[in-house]
């Protein structure tokens, strides 16, 4: 039995009505990169069919040869990257995932992670249907070929009614592109004008870099239909309480994004004035780790009076190490992408600003690293509370076990990561600096408090304590 394969952080990327659709989604595509390093893909559309080019690696390296945009024509397109886990890491697995069934051609893009996945792919399969991937989006697909209703737009609210978890979808056939949004509205996606073409976007940074006009993010639960005939938006689910993931201000999204009604910079320069107020250092210096950590550590030189420094130079060519997705490399990758400057930490007590642990790897490399550069006290401070659980909703988390804040205490972590103090924001402090108009963030990964209950276990998890509970 094929296990299905939950499609974790990525990036959707769609704009329709433009004579340079696939051009732009490219261009798309790359202010999103952030999202998903292993794999990117374009499905184009030219009125009577649709075309695709897919590949892994990143979108420079995929969509490299201009030549590719000759087989990509036509004036609606949609793009996808995707982000790197350990498993799958296979081809047929890069979205957008394209089908053509009794009623034309349809592509799909996702971001998110649909939780109840196996559930309704044990049942279609006991059905007869064939899965081709092992991703959890192929799940829609399946749902809405075999929907029976009469309409697109019916026959996607129709199979998503099933589906449970967080998705940000673009679908585009020969004619039409849709973006839906989930409910709960977890993940963010926004849509924009240029000129006369609509566009949308995981982020806003996407609409920026094309010069596309940002409208408005589209709403938990919607569902926006894209024509020659313009625009019109659905809301056929249920209303529920929405969740948008707060880790996404912590450190997935771009800084210059604004998401769920703000920019994202500034939120993480007020999680570091907030983790001033609360974790008063007596020290010399303040230092990032770059990138994440930035706004977080400026934030808490400003309000703590301490100065800024880079105190770590970051080498730009080199990914996101958390993403590579075997620990030897992680280990190694700290040290390729970070190098300190002696001359500014030697002698000093320094604070590093961080966003998150999450194994405690980078953190005790960087510890020793500032140590090594002459540093006579390190204090690692992170702009967020300990993440203790794991995410079912699309970040890429590890299990439960892998966590270190979930089975050690602040003083143990401490000791791991060989720092003189380590002090984390309260959850109270998260909720205060993000701002408490939207009260109803998803904090899952820092409470375990799930806003949609985990149906079963998942077959495909090493088991972590979390997943035993249930
Ligand atoms: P670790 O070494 O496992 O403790 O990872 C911590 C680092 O990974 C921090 O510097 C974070 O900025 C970064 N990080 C946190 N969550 C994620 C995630 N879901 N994906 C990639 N990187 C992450």
């Amino acid at each position: 039995m094929k296990l299905y394969r939950p499609e974790e952080e990525c990036g959707i990327f769609g704009i329709f009505n433009h004579p340079e659709a696939a051009n732009l989604t490219y261009l798309g595509l790359y202010a999103l990169q952030h999202r998903g390093q292993e794999a990117c893909g374009i499905v184009s559309s030219d009125g009577t069919s649709l075309h695709a080019h897919k590949g892994m690696g990143l979108v420079a390296d995929v969509f490299g040869n201009q030549e590719i945009f000759k087989q990509l024509p036509g004036d609606g397109a949609i793009g996808h990257v995707r982000y790197s886990t350990s498993g799958s890491s296979v081809i047929k697995n890069v979205q957008p995932i394209m089908i053509d069934y009794s009623r034309g051609s349809i592509a799909v893009s996702h971001n998110g992670n649909i939780v109840n996945a196996q559930i309704i792919k044990d049942e279609l399969e006991a059905w007869g249907s064939i899965f081709q991937t092992t991703m959890d989006t192929e799940i829609i697909v399946h749902l809405l070929a075999t929907s029976k209703t009469s309409s697109l737009i019916e026959r996607i609210s129709d199979s998503l009614k099933r589906v449970k978890g967080a998705y940000c979808l673009l679908f585009l056939t020969e004619t039409r592109m849709i973006a839906v949004r989930d409910p709960q509205g977890y993940r963010p996606l926004c849509l924009g004008k240029l000129g006369n073409s609509f566009v949308v976007a995981s982020e806003s940074c996407a609409l920026d870099l094309i010069e596309a006009e940002f409208i408005r993010e589209i709403e938990p639960g919607e569902i926006v239909e894209i024509s020659k005939n313009g625009m019109a938006s659905y809301f056929p689910f249920k209303k529920v309480e929405p969740a948008p993931c707060i880790f996404e201000f912590v450190y997935f999204a771009r800084p210059d994004s604004t998401i769920f009604g703000k920019n994202v910079y500034l939120v993480r320069k007020e999680l570091g004035r907030q983790l001033a107020r609360e974790h008063r250092v007596e020290a010399d210096v303040v230092i990032p780790v770059p990138d994440s950590g930035v706004p977080a550590a400026m934030g808490y030189a400003e309000e703590s009076g301490i100065p800024f420094e880079l105190g770590l130079i970051r080498n730009h060519y080199v990914g996101r190490t958390f993403i590579e997705p075997q620990q030897a490399i992680r280990h190694f990758g700290v040290k390729i992408k970070l190098n300190p400057v002696r001359e500014l930490l030697k002698g000093k007590r320094v604070v590093v600003i961080d966003d998150s642990i999450v194994r405690g790897t980078t953190s005790r490399k960087i510890v020793k690293m500032v140590r090594n550069a002459g540093a006579s006290e390190v204090h690692v401070l992170i702009s967020s509370p300990p993440t203790s659980y794991p995410c079912y909703y699309g970040i890429d988390t590890p299990n439960r076990k892998e966590l270190i804040s979930s089975s050690h205490t602040i003083e143990e972590i401490r000791k791991y990561i060989t720092a003189d103090s380590v002090g984390y924001l309260s959850p109270e402090g998260l909720t205060q600096a993000v701002g408490t108009e939207n009260t109803s963030y998803c904090r899952a990964c820092f409470t375990g408090d799930y806003p949609i209950k985990f149906p079963q276990l998942r077959p495909d998890s090493q088991l972590g304590l979390f997943e035993k509970e249930l």
